[in-house]
């Protein structure tokens, strides 16, 4: 296409509230346009690459025998209450009422919607497997709806979700899916990694993300650099641990601490490892129907409380702070809590490493006291765990040191079993006759979040470096001087020739200085640019690759076949 014919509004300005590369050059470069908070839309630039992405989603997934459908956007909010999930899904779900006083959610995820639309159309056994997916839009009001593609309110996804009859059956099509994701963000030109995973309010067990690895990613991923086991944090295990120092021997007495609030005060205070100390950290829990209440996590005083495992802990719906005043109305002193002395109505829940320890230093539950010679030998309590893993723990397969990485979840795998089809009543004949709940799976890819997750790896200082299978045109021609009618010619020559190949090219025939179409290609990032200028006369091109800007000469009688050896693969 001519860029005389396109809508491309490239711009030097940076959108105000933009910080990540990708949303500050989809916005110059003319592929997206702000809305509203959260709220974008695709201009043709961005359309192009979006259905791109689509395309290769749905090739891969209709090679794995998943079938398209699409399912309505605006949900009637008897499916949510049904599920119970009307409660549980908190503000990012939006309500509201028709003209007839109904009430309805915008879909932030369809789980409800399919069960019951298999529910309606599969009785037996027999039509089992199933996999439908669709590509469609999502609204979540999301808290901070920020860096633009990355976390939108209204984003496009494409989910999926898989019916079968036994729980094997799931676990296959749960490999199945893995594998197709991996070829579809391969394809895609990403480097990613494949994590376990917190189930959240989806809900069900055994759930795996897909993360593009980096710096500017929302999510901390714990890996092994020698093995393969990767983790969300809100998901990652480790090692048991230990200390090399001395326990502190004591029996149990209460202790004269001032000034000890902090786990480094009371660590000096007594000279003792901060594994020996316990932390206790008060939250309080917000469940179903507006229902709260407080809870303590007690946890070794050399490990930080993991909020998202701390909330899966008591099946709360969301954790809050709570202030010192908040504290003291209930009879608890903050700086000097104690998980063994609470007062009633107050739940307490210890860090699995904290099963039968002893020789452990506590608060008293008293201003300036702490306890020490703690002994939980046989202590009985709720044990969960509860603590983040840190850089430098080891990995519970093969023992070597984990590290932090960033990384932008872009597609996330679930086995959710009868979580949904058994309230829902979703029910088959099996082989014997007799009603049973359909086992479940449910598949997700952020697509609209892909297009801003692809940027964040492949962009330099000048702007967007697209891959080979999502950029919008495979090649730009640039025509240097357009009075020049040689260069006209023969730039038109090239583009017509291409075209029918089947090439998509962006050939730039504006009337406009060189050096701006020039930094117009380095915005916009197609891997490839052809400059035709005042070289021609003397026979020669030039071929610009965007990654690196690398140039090279070449002649004009083998422009034709060097583009094509390097567009087509
Ligand atoms: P996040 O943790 O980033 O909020 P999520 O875990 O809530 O995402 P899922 O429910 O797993 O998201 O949705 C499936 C996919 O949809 C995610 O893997 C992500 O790629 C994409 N997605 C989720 N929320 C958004 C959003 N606000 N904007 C764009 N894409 C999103
Ligand atoms: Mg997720």
């Amino acid at each position: 296409m001519r860029v005389t014919q396109l809508l491309i509004p490239t711009t030097k300005e940076t959108p105000n509230d933009a910080t990540l590369a990708s949303h500050i050059y989809l916005i110059r470069a003319g592929f997206i346009q702000g809305v509203g908070s959260g709220l974008y839309n695709y201009l043709p630039l961005g359309k192009r690459v979006l259905d791109k992405v689509q395309n290769i989603v749905k090739e891969e997934l209709n090679k794995a025998d998943c079938q398209e459908v699409s399912l309505g956007f605006v949900t009637p909010a008897s499916y949510w209450q049904e599920s119970g999930r009307f409660d549980k899904y908190g503000k990012e779900l939006l309500r509201f009422k028709d003209r007839k006083n109904n009430d309805f959610v915008l879909g932030p995820t369809h789980e409800e919607m399919m069960v019951n639309l298999v529910k309606q159309s599969v009785k037996s056994y027999k039509a089992l497997p199933l996999n439908l997916y669709q590509v469609n839009l999502k609204f979540r009001d999301e808290i901070r709806p920020r860096f633009g593609l990355m976390r939108g309110r209204e984003f496009l996804m494409k989910d999926g979700y898989s019916f079968h009859a036994s729980k094997e059956d799931m676990q296959r099509e749960f490999a199945l899916m893995e594998a197709t994701y991996k070829k579809i963000f391969t394809r895609l030109g990403l480097d990613f990694r494949v994590v376990e995973a917190d189930s959240g309010a989806i809900g069900g067990s055994g759930s795996k993300e897909f993360m593009v690895l980096a710096n500017s990613g929302e999510d901390t991923i714990v890996v092994c650099q020698e093995c393969e086991y990767g983790a969300n944090i809100e998901a990652a295990i480790r090692a048991e641990k230990s200390s090399d120092m001395e326990p502190p021997e004591a029996l149990y007495a209460k202790f004269h601490t001032p000034d000890t609030t902090t786990i480094e005060a009371l660590s000096a205070f007594f000279h003792v490892d901060p594994f020996y100390l316990i932390k206790t950290v008060a939250k309080k829990a917000l469940f179903d129907k507006g229902e709260s209440k407080i809870v303590l996590f007690a946890l070794r005083g050399s490990d930080e409380l993991q909020e998202v495992k701390a909330c899966n802990s008591i099946d709360a719906n969301e954790l809050v702070d709570i202030s010192a005043q908040e504290l003291a109305q209930i009879g608890l002193v903050a700086g000097y809590m104690s998980p063994t002395l609470v007062p009633d109505g107050v739940e307490v829940v210890f860090d699995t490493l904290l099963k039968d320890a002893s020789h452990l230093i506590c608060g008293a539950n008293e201003a300036e006291y702490h306890l020490v010679g703690i002994d939980l030998k046989g202590y009985e309590a709720t044990y969960r765990d509860i603590v983040a893993v840190q850089e430098g723990d080891s990995c519970v397969h093969c023992g070597n040191k984990l590290h932090y990485t960033k990384g932008i979840e872009v597609g996330h795998i679930f086995q959710l079993g009868d979580r949904y089809s058994l309230p829902l009543g979703a029910n088959f004949l099996n082989e014997q006759g007799k009603a049973q709940p359909f086992e479940m799976g449910t598949y997700g890819i952020g697509v609209s979040r892909l297009l801003a997750a692809i940027i964040e790896q492949h962009h330099d200082e000048k702007g967007c470096i697209w891959t080979k299978e999502t950029t919008p045109f495979a090649l730009s021609i640039i025509i240097s001087n357009i009075k020049d009618e040689a260069q006209v010619t023969f730039a038109q020559e090239i583009y017509q020739k291409l075209t029918e190949s089947g090439i998509e090219v962006l050939l730039d025939d504006r009337k406009e200085r060189f050096g701006f179409k020039m930094k117009d290609f380095e915005l916009i990032g197609t891997p490839l640019a052809l400059i035709i200028g005042k070289n021609l006369a003397d026979g020669f091109v030039e071929l610009v690759q965007r990654e690196g800007l690398s140039k090279e000469s070449i002649s004009v009688d083998d422009t034709l076949s060097r583009v094509m050896d390097q567009v087509c693969y």
